[in-house]
């Protein structure tokens, strides 16, 4: 697993809507018949497609990685309603990338009887350039650090130690239910911020003896980020007032940043000493860890083929594309 792996998937369109798509799926590309629009990726999901199809593309072997030490980090890129949270946190009767992946996590380290595996987990949102997190609703604002102990972390933010896919799940439902409070709808107020969802897997080697200076791989630790990305529509489009532009423009500037860092990282740009814009947005400095190096990344560009919604799918596609 080298490059950057970008699927994209469609979600379902009503009747009327399939009517008037302007778009085709044929194999790995989608284009706009008689238009010189026409984009190639990884893999393309259409309505028909379930989470768990799109999970196994490549998800399940970032999660195997991760047990094996490697950082990984999986993104739902797209518009509001596109299915981005559809598709990381799922519903009751589809399980999302994140249950799905909880569950292979616990199922996986089970099975691996020389080491003794240790998980956490963490849940933040970055809102506005601010860092929340979910899991201890008074720590707001939190600040990012970097050491030679920990490398880059966010100071203060909730690790819980957890046993069970359930307990991972229950602590997910306890961080909703504390999001930003006076937002009258939770999908509007979704789709402005960017939620992070990591597990951190450190595993040690049972036959190594505790007294004994061990092997550099009788220790590991690792971390697998989940990403729920805030709606990539343009500011214009989320309103007029102060507060939402604000809003609109940090979110512009984060996406335009991941833009950036993980084209630069496509190109090689890391490996060949050259200059990666982390810096330039919380998300991509809380992510650097599991971004560059030998990590694991995955982008789920989230699309509908709605014809009212074809500029936003473009440049939806155009911002996946830049990462092949
Ligand atoms: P986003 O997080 O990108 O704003 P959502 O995931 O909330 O979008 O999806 C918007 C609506 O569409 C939700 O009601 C969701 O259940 C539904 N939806 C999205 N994708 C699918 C899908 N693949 N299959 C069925 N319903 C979907
Ligand atoms: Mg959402």
């Amino acid at each position: 697993m080298e490059r950057i792996h970008v699927a994209v998937r469609a979600r379902p369109l009503s009747t009327e809507e399939a009517k008037t798509s302007p778009w085709r799926i044929s194999g790995n590309s989608i284009l706009i018949p008689n238009n010189s629009f026409k984009f190639e990726f990884d893999r393309i999901f259409g309505e028909d497609c379930k989470t768990v199809d799109v999970y196994q593309a490549r998800t399940k072997e970032i999660v195997a990685a991760a047990v094996r030490g490697f950082n990984g980090t999986v993104f739902a890129y797209g518009q509001t309603n596109s299915g981005k949270t559809h598709t990381m946190r799922g519903s009751a009767t589809e399980p999302g990338v994140i249950p799905l992946s909880v569950h292979e996590l616990f199922e996986t380290i089970q099975q691996d009887v020389d080491r003794e595996f240790v998980l956490r987990m963490s849940y933040m949102e970055i809102y506005n350039e601010e860092i929340n997190d979910l899991l201890a609703p008074e720590h707001r604002k939190l600040q990012i650090h970097e050491s030679l102990e920990r490398g880059i972390h966010v100071a203060g933010l909730r690790e819980e130690i957890v046993a069970s896919p359930e307990q991972v799940l229950d602590f997910m439902e306890f961080g909703e239910s504390h999001r930003h409070i006076g937002e009258t709808s939770m999908n509007l107020y979704g789709s402005r911020s960017h939620t992070i969802f990591r597990m951190i897997i450190e595993s040690r080697d049972k036959s190594e003896d505790e007294d004994i200076v061990s092997s550099c791989d009788a220790a590991r630790i690792s971390v697998l980020n989940l990403v729920d990305l805030a709606g990539s529509e343009r500011a214009a489009k989320t309103g007029a007032d102060g507060v939402r532009l604000k809003e609109g423009s940090h979110i512009n500037k984060s996406l335009m940043t991941l833009g950036t860092v993980i084209k630069k990282l496509s190109e090689g740009a890391e490996s060949q000493g050259g200059h990666v814009p982390y810096r330039d947005s919380k998300l991509t400095r809380i992510l650097q860890p599991a971004l560059g190096g030998n990590s694991n990344t995955a982008i789920i560009c989230n699309i509908t083929l709605a014809q009212i919604h074809a500029d936003e799918t473009k440049s939806s596609l155009q911002f996946a594309s830049r990462a092949l």
